[in-house]
């Protein structure tokens, strides 16, 4: 795996952030090529967004998938209960905007109803959030990501295209009273949030919140990625650091993700930084993520996707040969940092957008 200049090097190298071991794997269960167990799905329920993300998506060709491409919930629920049984503790529905599909609470109690040991995740822009706050209690869910990219409400419009800034900030201060735990992900953005640090250090000083930066992403054509708004997380730290002390967590429980996480001292929050482009964290990736047309990806960075939709709804194959593609796929999972390094000077990794994956 090939090494890089970390800023964050006393953490562990790049490859193991937090200095967190690979777990390994008991028979039975998902591993890679490279001896990565997978344990983690990401769940997208659909490609459509109420919001206009100009990181996430483009407008040109924005084409949505038709719907009777995208997978029931009945299907959803088959293959995550598949997915279980090859050793997937943990799943992550997030889209598109989740709830901005019909029935999503149905999904969610179903899959709570089915699988009640699952580790039940969510990402969402928090937009459509409130009125479901009361039920992801009930189904277990403990803890939500919310995509926050400005608490300025001119630039938050800028960036999503919509003025919600007023409804994400109720919806942080609901999850926040119903004690669900909440990481906000603020995707860096030089010239669009990089004046903004006094915002998100405050947030981290009053709220009892991981606020994590995650570094601009290049995937697909049209969006707003270009050297010129790449911000690394090394300049961001710094940045926060002329305004606040921060001290390094070193967290190596199965929860701890791909953040760098920092206590904030003296404040209620902590700050992370996800260097997905400047340090690769692939030594310890153990996600799989499935589209809502039922494509499995082994890698965020890789479009090879395996078509699980048409096994799924054929009634020649069962579970058993739908676990076997999947181990297959699994077995050949990429080392992202690879693709990222390999893709030409200036252009996206992946052709498609973070949208229809899901991030
Ligand atoms: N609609 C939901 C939301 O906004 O959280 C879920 C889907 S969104 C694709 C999931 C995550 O991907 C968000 O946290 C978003 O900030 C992140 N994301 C999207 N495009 C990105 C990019 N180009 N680079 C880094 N993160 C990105």
């Amino acid at each position: 795996m090939q090494a890089c200049v970390n800023p964050f090097a006393h953490l562990g190298n790049c490859a193991t952030p937090n200095g967190q071991q690979q777990p390994s794997a008991r028979a039975g269960q998902l591993c890679d090529g490279h001896g990565r167990v997978v344990r983690y799905l990401r769940l997208s329920v659909t490609d459509r967004c109420n919001l206009r993300c100009a990181y996430c998506r483009s407008d040109i060709n924005q084409k949505f998938i038709p719907h009777p491409k995208v997978l029931r919930y009945e299907e959803m629920v088959r293959l995550v209960g598949m997915m279980a049984s090859l050793g997937v503790t943990k799943l992550r529905l997030t889209g598109g905007e989740p709830f901005a599909r019909k029935g999503c609470d149905e999904l969610l109690h179903q899959l709570h109803a089915h699988y009640p040991s699952l580790d039940l995740r969510l990402t969402t822009n928090g937009t459509l959030l409130g009125p479901h706050i009361p039920m992801l209690r009930s189904v277990g869910v403990s803890a939500v990501n919310l995509s926050l990219d400005s608490f300025d409400r001119d630039t938050f419009a800028k960036v999503t295209g919509r003025d919600m800034l007023p409804a994400v900030l109720d919806s942080l201060d609901g999850l926040l009273r119903a004690g669900i735990r909440v990481k906000i992900n603020a995707v860096a953005m030089r010239g669009v949030n990089d004046g903004q640090m006094d915002d998100f250090v405050h947030a981290v000083r009053t709220m009892p919140i991981d606020l994590r930066f995650i570094e601009f992403m290049p995937m697909g054509s049209g969006t707003l990625w270009g050297p010129e708004t790449f911000w690394a997380a090394g300049d961001i730290r710094a940045e926060a650091e002329r305004r606040v002390q921060l001290d390094p967590v070193q967290d190596d429980s199965a929860e701890a993700g791909p953040a760098r996480m920092f206590a904030v001292r003296g404040g209620k929050g902590r700050l992370g930084f996800i260097t997905a482009v400047s340090c690769h964290f692939c030594g310890t990736c153990n996600r799989l993520r499935l589209t809502s047309d039922g494509n499995l990806r082994t890698c965020l960075f890789d479009d090879r996707e395996y078509h699980l939709r048409g096994i799924l709804r054929s009634p020649h194959f069962d579970d058993g040969q739908l676990a076997r593609v999947v181990r297959l796929a699994c077995a050949d999972k990429p080392i992202g940092a690879d693709l990222l390094k390999a893709r030409k000077k200036g252009e996206a990794v992946a052709d498609k957008h973070m949208v229809g994956i899901g991030g």
